[in-house]
């Protein structure tokens, strides 16, 4: 099986569909990591296209906050605006999808978390130190993680922890939206970089009333 694997689109409808375009006919099945919405300004828009394209995908922290399962004070000033603004534009057939999303999943070859299997929507894993509690609770070879919105590849033994960056904010200095295609037969990763409108995002950004500090840092990949 070939497996597209996304995570943090951010409700940035252009990013989405720029990486669905560049994944199609590449692989056998797309799973998201979490954190469909948050910062962008087309939350429903992408939750329709997760329900229309019936993508299976886990929850993040920007699910758990809409939804009221995580409290605010956890989030920075920016991002607990962009929480705020995207429950007053959720309709409410979007925010049933989004409380439908389970914390982690698990595949024949792998498991899926955003966070870590310590703590599934908070925890950061961004080093082989803070990974090693989620190395030890990993019940198959390889965990997916998302969340900090960088590409990363971690080895301990015979296990392996990845992440495919982030489709909708990327942090890494490239502002290019990111993903993976895992190939569970030959055992390959492959990172995919594609371009998107990010000037549309941003214009969107900007009449919704998004923070500046998030709407400019789309530009940077920071
Ligand atoms: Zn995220």
């Amino acid at each position: 099986m070939r497996y597209g694997i996304i995570a943090d689109i951010h409700s940035n409808l252009e990013a989405l569909e720029a990486v669905l375009s560049d994944l199609s006919g590449k692989v056998d099945q797309i799973i998201c990591l979490g954190d469909i919405i948050g910062y962008g300004p087309n939350p429903n828009e992408c939750c329709e296209i997760f329900r229309d394209k019936k993508i299976p995908s886990i929850a993040g922290n920007h699910e758990k906050g809409v939804l009221g399962e995580m409290s605010l004070e956890w989030f920075n000033p920016n991002a607990s605006e962009a929480v705020r603004w995207t429950k007053r534009q959720l309709l409410p057939e979007n925010l049933e999808y989004l409380k439908g999303l389970p914390l982690t999943m698990e595949y024949t070859e792998f498991q899926l978390v955003h966070g870590s299997l310590i703590n599934p929507t908070e925890e950061y894993l961004n080093g082989i130190f803070e990974a090693m509690p989620t190395f030890d609770l990993m019940v198959k070879p390889l965990l997916f993680v998302g969340h900090t919105h960088q590409p990363l590849n971690l080895n301990y033994k015979e296990k392996e922890i990845v992440n495919p960056g982030s489709v909708g904010q990327s942090r890494d200095g490239n502002p290019m939206s990111s993903y993976l295609v895992f190939d569970s037969e030959k055992k390959e990763f492959n990172l995919y970089r594609v371009k998107y409108d990010i000037e549309k995002v941003q214009q969107k950004m900007m009449i919704a009333g998004l923070p500046q500090f998030l709407i400019d840092r789309l530009t940077f990949g920071r």
